[in-house]
């Protein structure tokens, strides 16, 4: 098989399963229990709740674990139930649903903004906002404008940014970035599916979306879900001990801009919804669209072939609108319904490029033939 499918859920990393099988075993309390197996669970979160600081540049005490992205994300917006509330048009859903629901008129205000979106890949760019002086020689180390770090009034607003997709894939320092919340989550970079993280900056508000339990210093409710955290942590000792953004710049990059090349090299009526120049996109993801052929169609083909892709967020598989996402990028029915979302992990090889483009052309040539929109 040939999977790239990695932003929707990467496959559990090799050591994640063995450390989560040793945990069902010796970490199977409750980690709250103030017992010694209770001690023993609760020091494995500690653990893991200290890696993910490392990584992004946090105190530990800022980390909240969650049931992944999409609580981290309602979370945030729910702390600012009835202020305003502002996204951009690019986000997840589980920040443009929730903050349907919830947003208001009263101050302070909450900008969220993702750094990097998961169906284009691309960086986006901060908006102009309340910006307080801060050190302009600190990273972060991606060279645009979404590069500066960005610290807003905190007496007028606060701003969260979902970076689900940017994990391991980018350093990061969510204090040099100016954030006040950030979100994560564990199944992007080989942990399992159902645990998360969000990051909250000390001092900030933020109301417990879980009420009920004294878990997580009061933050979350819910017994811990030791096993799976257990899973996070391996998984960002990998990252860790790997430096994975590094291989992803230099390894991944190289695979996923030999595709799209190919791509439109030789494939009429192609196009890519993701700027693959440096710094642009993260370089882990492609987005292209082959004109009169649809999306949907093209992905099962690829499928009864072994090529495992999608057509934009998994979160709106079964969705026959087109990508929320992509209209807002190109304003094109057309192209948002004939995209094809392709993404890379460090496991795969210059030959899942070539296994794409022996049967891809082949593909999108037998849906254009038959479609009736003219290319
Ligand atoms: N935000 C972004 C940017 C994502 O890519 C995803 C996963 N598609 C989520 C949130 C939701 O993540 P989870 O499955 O952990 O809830």
């Amino acid at each position: 098989m040939t999977y790239l499918d990695h932003a929707a859920t990467s496959p559990l990393l090799p050591e994640v399963i063995k450390a989560m099988h040793r945990a069902e075993k010796s970490f199977f309390a409750n980690a709250s229990a103030l017992h010694t197996p209770g001690h023993l669970a609760m020091n494995q979160i500690e653990h893991t709740r200290s890696l993910l600081a490392q990584l992004i540049g946090a105190e530990p005490e800022e980390i909240i674990f969650t049931s992944g992205a999409s609580e981290s994300n309602n979370t945030v917006i729910r702390t600012f139930e009835g202020c305003k509330i502002e996204t951009s048009p690019m986000e997840h859903h589980s920040i443009i649903e929730a903050a349907k629901v919830y947003k208001g008129t009263k101050m302070p205000k909450l900008y969220s903004y993702m750094l990097a979106n998961n169906e284009t890949g691309e960086f986006l760019k901060f908006p102009k906002i309340d910006r307080r002086p801060y050190d302009d020689s600190v990273l972060f180390e991606i060279k645009n404008d979404w590069g500066k770090p960005l610290v807003t009034d905190r007496r007028k607003a606060y701003l969260h940014s979902d970076l689900t997709q940017v994990l391991g894939k980018v350093p990061l320092d969510v204090h040099r970035m100016g954030l006040d919340y950030a979100t994560f989550s564990a199944h992007k970079i080989g942990g399992p599916v159902g645990v998360g993280a969000l990051y909250v900056r000390k001092g900030v508000p933020l109301k417990p979306f879980m009420i009920g339990g004294n878990q997580e210093n009061k933050r979350r409710g819910g017994t811990y879900n030791t096993v799976g955290i257990v899973g996070f942590g391996s998984a960002l000792e990998v990252v860790l001990r790997d430096r994975t953004w590094e291989k992803y710049d230099k390894d991944v990059r190289k695979l996923r801009d030999n595709l799209a090349k190919r791509i439109l090299k030789e494939i009429p009526g192609s196009s890519l919804n993701t700027d693959i120049s440096a710094d642009a996109s993260l370089p882990n993801i492609l987005n292209a669209s082959f004109r009169a052929a649809e999306g949907e169609s093209i992905q099962l083909y690829l499928d009864a072939e072994g090529i495992v892709v999608s057509t934009g967020s998994a979160c709106a598989a079964g969705d026959t609108k087109p990508s929320h996402v992509l209209m807002a990028k190109t304003g094109d029915a057309e192209v948002a319904h004939s995209s094809i979302r392709f993404s890379f992990g460090l496991q795969n090889t210059a030959d899942d490029v070539e296994h794409v483009m022996k049967v891809l052309p082949r593909i999108v040539d037998r849906l254009q033939q038959i479609s009736t929109i003219q290319y």
